[in-house]
């Protein structure tokens, strides 16, 4: 990865058999040593995604991290690794933001997962369900919820084997 990418990756272990290859790994690139930062909960990375464009991330930001420490990852083919766009916002509460790759590592997909449980998949679905439930929408409300996937790193994304 070129050191000029500040960007903020989700990193997708090969391993372990989920039905659903959901991204459950966030890191971040430290701009002063370049080292990858694992963020332990996808709250607190996606609030740091969201200043990357006027806060540039560094070790410290992570507790008890200095840019002496190893990095926590590293940026290589032995995890399928995306790459998000700065500035996201974050979820809103009581929702979840899950991404999942495809199988063919062809495209990440994004759906939010609603309080109640239900998956929505597309903007009219999060509108329809605002609506439903909350008396006082508003289209603003809209805004914190983005459907911008991260950008799959083609190079890390395991070879396939010729038939
Ligand atoms: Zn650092």
């Amino acid at each position: 990865m070129d050191a000029s990418s500040s960007a903020n990756p989700t990193t997708l272990k090969r391993k372990g058999k989920t039905s659903e290859r959901e991204m459950g790994i966030f890191a971040v690139q430290c701009e002063e040593c370049h080292k990858w930062r694992q963020i332990d909960t996808q709250e607190a990375y996606e609030q740091i995604r969201r200043r990357l464009l006027e806060d540039q991330f560094v070790c410290m930001q992570k507790e008890g991290t200095t840019c002496e420490d190893a990095g926590d990852l590293v940026y290589d083919s032995s995890r399928v690794w995306s790459v998000d766009k700065r500035g996201l916002p974050e979820t809103p509460r009581g929702f979840r933001r899950s991404l999942v790759m495809r199988k063919d590592y062809s495209k990440v997909d994004a759906y939010y997962v609603t309080p109640t449980g239900k998956k929505l998949k597309m903007y009219s679905e999060i509108e329809d369900f605002l609506k439903a439930t909350d008396p006082d929408y508003d289209s603003r409300m809209l805004e914190v919820f983005s459907f911008t996937v991260p950008k799959i790193m083609e190079k890390t994304v395991p070879k396939r084997t010729k038939e």
